[in-house]
């Protein structure tokens, strides 16, 4: 019998739904659909589980103010008759922020929900919108169990010494921590690597998620390790508006010589940072790659830097590694980032097969190799619909 499972991604300019139907242990996309500039002008695209474009529409003059909520009913107006006459198993949220306490996806009830809550201090720019989408879903859809899974709980099996800062205890005590984000496409990895790279599957990997968001996780063991981004999802590397690490001084210095506030503060290095602030010209890598400004090479370098520096520590802390995995729209696609990364590797036994990178592997290291190379489609959305079909039916 065919059941089917509904995931949301409610982020806050954007809401990705996915339909899959569960067939024994397989999972089938029935429908994607992807809302796109929530705040601005909304543009809704649906797709079939074979990429085929079946529905598109955009909403000329969405009420001002209501953005996200408007784009919720209207997400739900669309799937209404799209679902199956038997109803749905349940459905799987992406939750960015789990807290200390949530290391495993959960059923929603009330006290998780308050505790989820809580947490909207720890990521003020997401996790409002993950439980704006949770609400519009309880409304919707009554008496279907709503499961949250969350980006930090693959992380929460860091070491003490991964998870601190070195400030105050009590700043520790009341969630000041490096949570580590991405974690769900982490643990899809790690759940694939058996079946694609069984001799390193169980060892110790470095996994490069380089997506417009991007960072990196060292797993040891199946296990996660420890991860570039902290307490929030802007440290580590720089993304595509994101700065990455940086120095806390160069905070006190906007805030004391340049007068600026935590609003702008954040607006500076959460959307005009990154690639793009270093390029003045794109976020998108594709742009950059393509661009013959010497700024855009200039981002291109910074990000390849920061990448094989991460890498470093990381492999440090693991104690050498045995894989390096690529994921996401960049780690996925660009085989010009790949290989100037694994160019920067060399002195840790990283073997670019030219070849095999520009075909986009799935290995692109020689067999020669010490540390085997791969590239590896991430699946977030397939992740959380395992996770709620698990927690739902058990
Ligand atoms: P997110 O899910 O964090 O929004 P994605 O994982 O979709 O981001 O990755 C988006 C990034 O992937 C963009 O910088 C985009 O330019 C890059 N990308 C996608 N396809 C290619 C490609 N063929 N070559 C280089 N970069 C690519």
């Amino acid at each position: 019998m065919s059941r089917s499972i509904l995931v949301l991604n409610a982020g806050s300019s954007s809401i990705k739904s996915t339909l899959f139907d569960k067939h024994d242990d397989a999972l089938h996309v029935r429908y994607d659909g992807q809302i796109e500039g929530i705040g601005s002008k909304p543009h809704f695209l649906v797709r079939d589980g074979s990429g085929h474009l079946i529905h598109e529409q955009t909403w000329i003059d969405p009420p001002l103010g209501r953005g996200h909520a408007y784009a919720l009913e209207q997400l739900a107006a669309w799937l209404d008759p799209q679902l199956p006459e038997d109803g749905l198993i349940g459905v799987g949220h992406r939750v960015v922020h789990g807290g200390p306490r949530y290391s495993a996806p959960v059923l929603l009830n009330d006290t998780v929900l308050r505790d989820l809550e809580y947490y909207v201090s720890l990521a003020p720019l997401h996790q409002p919108a993950n439980l704006a989408g949770i609400a519009a879903t309880m409304d919707f859809l009554p008496g279907v169990p709503n499961v949250a899974c969350f980006d930090t709980a693959f992380h929460r099996s860091h070491p003490l010494v991964a998870d601190r800062f070195a400030i105050p205890r009590e700043l520790y005590d009341e969630g000041v921590r490096r949570y580590g984000f991405h974690g769900l496409s982490y643990e899809y990895i790690t759940q694939t690597l058996p079946h694609i790279a069984p001799a390193i599957a169980n060892g110790r990997i470095v996994v490069a998620h380089l997506g417009n968001g991007a960072s990196m996780c060292a797993i040891r063991e199946g296990r996660s390790y420890d991860s570039s981004m902290g307490f929030t999802a802007l440290d580590g590397l720089p993304m595509g508006t994101r700065c990455g690490q940086i120095d806390p001084g160069v905070l006190l210095y906007l805030m004391q010589e340049k007068g600026m506030g935590a609003r702008q503060i954040e607006e500076l290095l959460y959307k005009r940072s990154g690639l793009l602030g270093l390029s003045g010209v794109s976020n998108d890598m594709r742009q950059l790659e393509r661009s013959t400004d010497p700024w855009a090479a200039e981002a291109l370098d910074y990000f390849v830097y920061r990448i094989v520096r991460e890498t470093g520590a990381l492999a440090a802390v693991l104690g050498g590694i045995d894989g390096l995995i690529f994921t996401a729209g960049i780690g996925e696609n660009s085989a010009l980032i790949r290989a100037r990364v694994c160019a920067g590797l060399e002195w840790l036994g990283v073997r670019c097969d030219a070849r095999a990178n520009e075909q986009h592997g799935p290995r692109i290291s020689t067999p020669e190799s010490r540390v085997e190379a791969w590239v590896i489609p991430t699946d977030e959305a397939r992740m959380i619909a395992m996770h709620t079909a698990r927690t739902v039916l058990t």
